[in-house]
C-alpha cells in the first residue's frame, strides 16, 4: 500500500512542481476484486488523521471512504492490574483533541485495492505485473533491474517498497538490526455481547497486549500479541475455550466474546533498515522498518514516509532538472523520516519492555506510568498527537497543506 501511495503522490506532487515523472511499479501480485458480499477481511489497519490526509492527497481516501470502514473516537489502554477508566488506565478521546475521530479502522485489501484503481488511472504509470525481479545491475547513470521473464527496467531512482521481506533491500545489501519478540498476534473478528462504542481497547496482560478495534459491522477485530508457547496452545484450541480466555484476557470489557471467523497469526519481530537510501535507491514502509502491532503504526509511518519522499523529490528549491537517484537529495528524505520513526520505535520497544514481558513489576510500574500521564493532561495531550500524527515534522500532505 506504500509504494502505490508514493507513485500516485509523486505524480500529484510531480505535476504540481512541473515535473513529469516516469514510474515504474513491479508487483507480482496485484489485488483482485472482491465482491461487497465477502466478509471484511481479517488483516485491519488503524489508520491516523495523518494517513487520511496523505491518501486524500492522493485520490485514494474517496475509494475508501464508500466502504465498510469503521472511526474510532476514543481509546482506551489499561493494565492487567487494574481497570479500564481507572488508575493504572489511559483513555484518549478524539473530542478534547479538537478532532472528528482518532482514526479509522480499514481492511488491508480495500486500501490496496483503493490505491491499485488510482495508479491504474494514472497516464505516466507502467505496470509490470507478469515477472518478479531476479537481478540488479548498477549502470553510471542508473540501475537495471531485471526481472524473471529477462525484462530489464532502466531507472534513475529505485523505491524499494515491497514490505518485510524485501528484494530490493536485500539486492542493494542494505542490512538491518533485527530482534525477536519472541511473540505471535493471533488476528481475529469476534462479536460482543456489549458495543464497542466506537472506542478502541487495549489491555496489557503477562505475555503481551490484547486489543479490541472497533469495525463497521457491530464486531471488533482482536489481535492478541503473546508469546510463541501461548499462540500454539490459543491457535489449536477448541473455539469455545477461545472464547472464554480471550474473554477473561479482555477483562470482559465488553462482556463475552465470540470469534466469528478463523484465527490467523503473524511472527513478530522488530528491524530496522541501516540505511534507507544510498545512489539510486531509498527505501520506504516494512521494506525499512518493522514494528510491533502493539500501537497500530506500521502503515501510517510507511504512509509518511512515502509523503516525504515524494515531497523531497519534488521540493521547490530543486531544480526541474535535478537528478531524482542523486544520494545528497534521498539523503534529506532519510534525515526526515529516520528520526521520526526512531522515536516511534523507541516508544513502542519501550511500552513493549515495559508490558510486553512477564516480569510483574515492570508491567505494575508501566500500570502506575499509564495512570499517571493519564492525569497530567499536556503530556497525554502531546503523546496523543503524536501517536494520530498531528505533531512534529510532518510532510506538507500529511497536514493537509
Ligand atoms: C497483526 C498486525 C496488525 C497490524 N495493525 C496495524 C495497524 O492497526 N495500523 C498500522 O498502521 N499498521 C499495522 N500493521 C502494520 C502494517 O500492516 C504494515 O506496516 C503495512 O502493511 C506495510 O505496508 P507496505 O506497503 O510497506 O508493505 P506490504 O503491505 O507488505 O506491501 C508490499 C508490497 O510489495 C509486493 N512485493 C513484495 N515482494 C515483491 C517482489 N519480490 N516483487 C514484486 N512485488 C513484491 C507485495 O505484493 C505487496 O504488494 C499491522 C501488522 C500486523 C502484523
Amino acid at each position: 500500500m506504500v509504494g502505490l501511495t508514493c507513485a500516485a503522490l509523486l505524480t500529484q506532487l510531480g505535476v504540481e512542481a512541473g515535473r513529469a515523472f516516469s514510474i515504474g511499479i513491479v508487483e507480482t501480485a496485484p489485488p483482485v476484486p472482491v465482491p461487497s458480499s465477502v466478509d471484511i477481511e481479517l488483516r485491519v489497519s488503524a489508520l491516523s488523521p495523518a494517513s487520511r490526509t496523505v491518501l486524500q492527497f492522493s485520490g485514494i481516501w474517496p475509494t475508501i471512504v464508500g466502504t465498510r470502514i469503521s472511526p474510532y473516537r476514543r481509546m482506551c489502554v489499561w493494565q492487567a492490574d487494574g481497570a479500564a477508566g481507572t488508575a493504572r488506565s489511559i483513555s484518549f478521546d478524539a473530542a478534547e483533541l479538537g478532532e472528528p475521530d482518532l482514526g479509522h479502522i480499514v481492511e488491508n485489501g480495500v486500501i490496496r485495492r483503493a490505491a491499485w484503481e488510482r495508479v491504474n488511472a494514472l497516464h505516466n504509470v507502467t505496470l509490470y505485473l507478469t515477472s518478479p525481479p531476479a537481478a540488479l545491475h548498477e549502470e553510471t547513470d542508473a540501475l537495471v533491474v531485471i526481472l524473471e521473464n529477462g525484462q530489464r527496467l532502466r531507472t534513475r531512482l529505485l523505491v524499494g517498497a515491497d514490505g518485510v521481506r524485501s528484494w530490493v533491500r536485500q539486492a542493494l545489501g542494505v542490512r538491518t538490526r533485527e530482534r525477536e519478540y519472541g511473540q505471535r498476534a493471533i488476528v481475529a473478528h469476534v462479536e460482543s455481547e456489549r458495543s464497542h462504542r466506537e472506542t478502541a481497547w487495549q489491555r496489557f496482560i503477562p505475555g503481551g497486549p490484547v486489543a479490541l478495534l472497533p469495525l463497521d459491522d457491530g464486531r471488533s477485530s482482536v489481535v492478541w500479541s503473546c508469546s510463541n508457547a501461548t499462540a500454539t496452545e490459543l491457535m489449536a484450541a477448541d473455539k469455545k475455550i477461545f472464547d472464554q480466555r480471550l474473554t477473561l484476557a479482555t477483562d470482559q470489557i465488553l462482556g463475552s466474546l465470540a470469534a466469528t471467523t478463523a484465527l490467523i497469526d503473524f511472527p513478530l519481530k522488530f528491524a530496522h533498515a541501516e540505511r534507507y537510501t544510498g545512489r539510486r535507491y531509498a527505501l520506504i514502509g516494512d521494506a525499512a522498518h518493522r514494528v510491533h502491532p502493539l500501537a497500530g503504526q506500521g502503515a501510517n509511518l510507511g504512509l509518511l514516509d512515502a509523503a516525504a519522499l515524494a515531497e523531497t523529490l519534488t521540493a521547490q528549491q530543486q531544480s526541474l532538472a535535478a537528478d531524482p537517484g542523486d544520494p545528497l537529495i534521498l539523503r534529506r528524505y532519510e534525515r526526515w523520516r529516520k528520526g521520526d520513526n526512531l522515536l516511534t520505535m523507541g516508544m513502542l520497544d519501550l511500552l513493549h519492555q515495559l508490558f510486553g514481558g512477564a516480569w510483574v513489576p515492570a508491567a505494575r510500574l508501566g500500570g502506575l506510568g499509564l495512570g499517571i500521564v493519564n492525569r497530567l493532561a499536556p503530556v497525554k495531550r502531546r503523546l496523543a498527537l503524536h501517536a494520530i500524527g498531528r505533531s512534529g515534522d510532518l510532510p506538507a500532505v500529511a497536514r493537509g497543506c
